[in-house]
C-alpha cells in the first residue's frame, strides 16, 4: 500500500475533529442547524491553524446528502466527488497567484451555474488579501447579492490588508494559534490509531517546534515517523528535527550567570560538534530566555507559553539569578545576532563576541551603577550629608 502522509491521512473530516477552533466550529454548526448560514465567510489567522481545512470541511458538510447535518458521511456522491480531489462544486483559488481582476471575473462567471452534485457551489479564495484593488471591486457586487446556491469562503493570514468594503460583507472568524497541549493531544490520538509507541517528551518537542501550527506539527511528525517508524522517542525526534536539547540552554544560562566566558564557548562548541547549527541554537536560546523572563515576571501558564509542563517547572525552579533587565538585554543581543548572522562571512566570531557580551553583562551593569553612585552624592553615604 502506498504511504499516505499523516498530515493528509489525519486531516479533520468534520468540525468535530477540528482541534483548537471550537469557538468557530460551534458557531458554524449552530448556523447550519438553525438554517441561518451566512453566504460569505472570512477565516483569518496565522498559517497552519486550520483555515483552508475548515473551508473544505464546510463545503463537505453543506453538500453532503448523508443523514447527519454536521458530519460528512464520506459515501454520498458529493463526499466522494470532494474526496476525489477535483470537486465540481468546490472551486479553490490561491489569490497569491491569481491577483488580477480577470481571475476574479472568471471565477464570478462560474457563480451563475447551479451546483452539479450538491446543494451549494462553494468558492474558496486563499490568501484573499493578495487580490488587486480591481479584483476586490469586481467581487463586491456579487458579494452584495450572491445567487442563493453560492457560498464564499475567504482565507487570509493578513486581515489588515483586506478592504473594509469586503470585511463589512462577510462573517469573520478569527482562528487561534494552537497550544502545545492541543497539538500533543492530537498527535497522541494519531499515535494511538497508528499504533506508534512514543513518549510525551517526543510529542512535546514536535509541538513546541510547530509553534502553534497544526500543519507544521503534522509535517514534523511525518519526518520523525519516516525516520523512527513505530518507535518514536525524544532523542530521535531531536536528531531528525535538529532540535538542540534544553540542557544545552540551561548550561548556557548557567555559564552566563557565572560570567564564565570559557564555559559558554565550550557549550557552543559542543552543540556545533553534535550538528546543531547556529541558527536553531540562537533561535532556541532566545525562546528559552523569553520564557524564563515570562515565568520570572509571573502570572503565565505553560499552556500560554506553548511549552511542556516539565520544562515550565524546570525553568521556574532553575536558579535564574539574572535580573529581568539582564534577561531583556540577552534577548536583545540574541535578536540582533540572528539578524546579523545571515549576512556574516564569519558567523563563529560573531557568535563568540555576542556570548562574550552576555557573559559580561552584569559587570557592565555594576560599572554603570558605580558611575551613577559617583555622580549622585546622595547615594555616597552619611559622611557627605554631615557637611
Ligand atoms: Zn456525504
Amino acid at each position: 500500500m502506498a504511504y499516505i502522509a499523516m498530515a493528509r491521512k489525519w486531516r479533520p473530516n468534520s468540525f468535530k475533529d477540528l482541534v483548537g477552533q471550537e469557538h468557530i466550529a460551534k458557531t458554524i454548526e449552530n448556523a447550519i442547524l438553525g438554517g441561518r448560514l451566512h453566504h460569505a465567510f472570512l477565516f483569518t489567522g496565522t498559517r497552519g491553524v486550520g483555515k483552508t481545512t475548515s473551508a473544505r470541511i464546510l463545503a463537505r458538510t453543506l453538500n453532503c446528502t448523508g443523514g447527519d447535518p454536521l458530519v460528512p458521511c464520506g459515501n454520498c456522491p458529493s463526499c466522494k466527488d470532494i474526496a476525489g480531489g477535483n470537486p465540481m462544486d468546490v472551486i479553490e483559488i490561491d489569490a497569491a497567484s491569481n491577483t488580477g481582476v480577470d481571475n476574479i471575473r472568471d471565477l464570478l462567471q462560474q457563480t451563475q451555474y447551479t451546483p452539479m452534485i450538491g446543494k451549494y457551489k462553494v468558492f474558496v479564495i486563499d490568501e484573499v488579501h493578495m487580490l488587486s484593488k480591481g479584483a476586490f471591486n469586481a467581487l463586491l457586487k456579487t458579494l452584495e447579492e450572491p445567487p442563493p446556491h453560492v457560498i464564499f469562503i475567504f482565507a487570509t493570514t493578513e486581515v489588515n490588508k483586506v478592504p473594509q468594503t469586503i470585511l463589512s460583507r462577510v462573517q469573520r472568524f478569527d482562528f487561534k494559534r494552537l497550544s502545545t497541549k492541543q497539538i500533543t493531544g492530537r498527535l497522541k490520538f494519531i499515535c494511538g490509531e497508528e499504533k506508534i509507541n512514543t513518549d510525551p517528551e517526543a510529542l512535546g518537542l514536535i509541538a513546541e517546534k510547530a509553534d502553534g501550527s497544526m500543519r507544521d506539527a503534522l509535517t514534523f511528525f511525518d519526518q520523525a515517523y519516516a525516520f523512527t517508524g513505530n518507535e518514536m522517542n525524544a532523542e530521535s525526534v531531536r536528531s531528525v528535527l535538529g532540535i538542540p536539547p534544553n540542557d544545552l540552554y540551561f548550561s548556557l544560562l548557567e555559564s552566563i550567570e557565572k560570567h564564565d566566558l570559557k564555559g559558554t564557548f565550550e557549550v557552543v562548541d559542543k552543540a556545533s560538534s553534535t550538528g546543531v547549527e547556529y541558527g536553531p541554537l540562537l533561535e532556541g536560546f532566545a525562546k528559552f530566555i523569553r520564557n524564563s523572563l515570562y515565568i520570572k515576571v509571573g502570572g503565565i501558564t505553560a499552556e500560554e507559553l506553548n511549552i511542556s509542563d516539565g520544562l515550565f517547572s524546570k525553568l521556574g525552579s532553575s536558579a535564574v539569578e539574572l535580573g529581568n533587565g539582564d534577561l531583556l538585554r540577552i534577548a536583545k543581543i540574541l535578536t540582533d545576532l540572528q539578524g546579523n548572522l545571515r549576512r556574516s562571512s564569519n558567523p563563529r566570531l560573531l557568535v563568540e563576541t555576542a556570548f562574550a557580551r552576555m557573559a559580561y553583562l552584569d559587570r557592565l551593569t555594576d560599572l554603570r551603577r558605580a558611575l551613577a553612585a559617583i555622580n549622585d552624592p546622595e547615594s555616597q553615604g552619611s559622611k557627605k550629608k554631615s557637611s
